[in-house]
């Protein structure tokens, strides 16, 4: 930490501990330059966010990486620009950092306090916050994507109630990387009434090696239920294995992805459900003959969902939180309903779910999966990598304030 009080410091540079300077470095999205992230994050210095009395200023010492800011960068499906109302977006959902300010009304942190944050801000004073469900409530946004001052910069204002303890055994960039994927996988899996997932269950996990799938393997652990990984390159089967898979299977080994066919075209038809009973007799491998999978836990959306509607066991619940690879979702109604299915829409958590998330990395039961960290610099790069799927298994991670990999704390 520098003693010295300066209107802007270099990356990696800490100011002197609460001294707010005037600027800061940060990785600027505009309309104009909208396009894949090598284009559209552009660095810039920048006004310090102000903070409202309820409000707390972070100093981030690192940053993760997710797939939020690719949507930013591309203004796809929407330009999030327009949500905000603002000219600038900063990305960034994930961080740890060092609390640099607080707001009048806030008593449960003080400046000096390390933390990381989660990724959900609402209005206080509406209902649903109070004595409802956060998640329901329609002031709800996503930090650093429907927010625009995010964590791809030395500083970011949070609600006072995003903030959590940091894990103290891990460094900045591990506990800075993973709270957006683990919070949402915990809801998912066990966020919705009747059909949380049970000891002894087989959930169905897409994209098992990615920062969602990576946390979903590991939290159906802690109640020992029985994760099947889906991938999509056999070199990452271990890694998904030694995360808690029960079994894996390489999505490339069969041809049912897209939208559901036409039921009247019989050929294209019984083709397509040909190899869907394929993949269903793959699951059984792991689950044993007949017996479909609890639960799904569903993020690439279009091209998966017809598949996962069909694999789920009567009652089970379909869990979907994303749309990757596509938001038109189709499926075979009449499994649906005849078998009293369940498609679930799941999005982050609210913050009883963040902190028990949470937690459980403190209580070192799960695993940050960091997979690559970089350097400030290469922030476009790691959302270019994530864009294009050529990511290491697990969830990136960025430094901002700390100077190097592996320190644990200011002191
Ligand atoms: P990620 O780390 O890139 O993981 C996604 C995984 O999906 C990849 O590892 C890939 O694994 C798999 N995949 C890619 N193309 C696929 C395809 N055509 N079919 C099946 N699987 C495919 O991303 P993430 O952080 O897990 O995020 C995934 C999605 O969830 C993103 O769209 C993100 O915006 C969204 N998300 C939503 C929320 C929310 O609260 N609503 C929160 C976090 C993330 P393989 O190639 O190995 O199969």
């Amino acid at each position: 930490m520098t003693t010295e009080e300066k209107d802007i410091y270099a990356i990696g540079e800490i100011p002197p501990l609460g001294y707010v300077p005037k600027k800061m470095h940060a990785w600027v999205i505009r309309k104009d330059r909208h396009g894949n992230p090598l284009q559209s994050f552009v660095e810039e210095e920048f006004d310090i966010p102000e903070i409202g009395p309820s409000e707390v200023l972070v100093f981030v010492m690192a940053a993760g990486v997710n797939y939020n800011g690719v949507w930013a960068g591309l203004g796809k499906p929407i330009s999030v620009l327009d949500v905000t109302k603002k000219d600038y977006h900063i990305a960034g959902s994930d961080a740890s950092g060092i609390v640099w300010k607080v707001g009048s009304d806030v008593k449960r942190w003080k400046v000096g306090d390390e933390v990381v944050i989660h990724a959900m801000t609402w209005d206080h004073e509406d209902v649903e916050v109070n004595g409802g469900e956060p998640m329901l409530s329609e002031t709800n946004k996503v930090f650093g994507y429907e927010t625009a001052d995010g964590t791809f910069a030395q500083f970011t204002s949070v609600q006072a109630h995003q903030l959590m303890k940091k894990p103290s055994q891990l460094t900045w960039e591990e506990s800075g990387c993973y709270n957006l994927t683990l919070v949402t996988a915990y809801r998912m899996l066990f966020g919705h009434s009747g059909n949380e997932l049970k000891p002894g269950e087989y959930v169905l996990v897409w994209g098992a090696s990615g920062g969602l799938g990576s946390f979903a393997v590991q939290l159906a652990k802690t109640v020992g239920a029985k994760p099947i990984g889906v991938i999509s390159d056999n070199s990452k089967a271990d890694y998904v294995k030694k995360l808690g898979a029960v079994g894996v299977l390489n999505r490339k080994d069969f041809n049912c992805w897209g939208e559901h066919p036409d039921i009247d075209d019989e050929e294209a038809y019984n083709n397509y459900m040909k190899e869907v009973r394929k993949f269903g007799k793959a699951l059984w491998e792991f689950t044993g003959k007949g017996k479909n999978v609890d639960m799904v836990f569903e993020h690439p959306g279009e091209s998966t969902v017809p598949v996962s509607m069909f694999v789920v066991k009567r009652g089970g619940m379909v869990v979907i939180c994303a749309g990757t690879t596509g938001y038109n979702l189709t499926l075979d109604a009449r499994y649906l309903w005849m078998h009293s299915k369940r498609l679930q829409g799941s999005h982050f958590g609210n913050s009883k779910q963040a902190n028990a998330a949470n937690q459980l990395v403190s209580d070192g039961v799960i695993d940050p999966c960091v997979s690559e960290v970089f350097s400030w610099d290469g922030i476009p790069n790691a959302h270019e990598k994530m864009m294009n799927n050529e990511h290491k298994a697990g969830n990136m991670a960025v430094l901002v304030g700390a100077a190097k990999e592996g320190l644990k704390s200011l002191n």
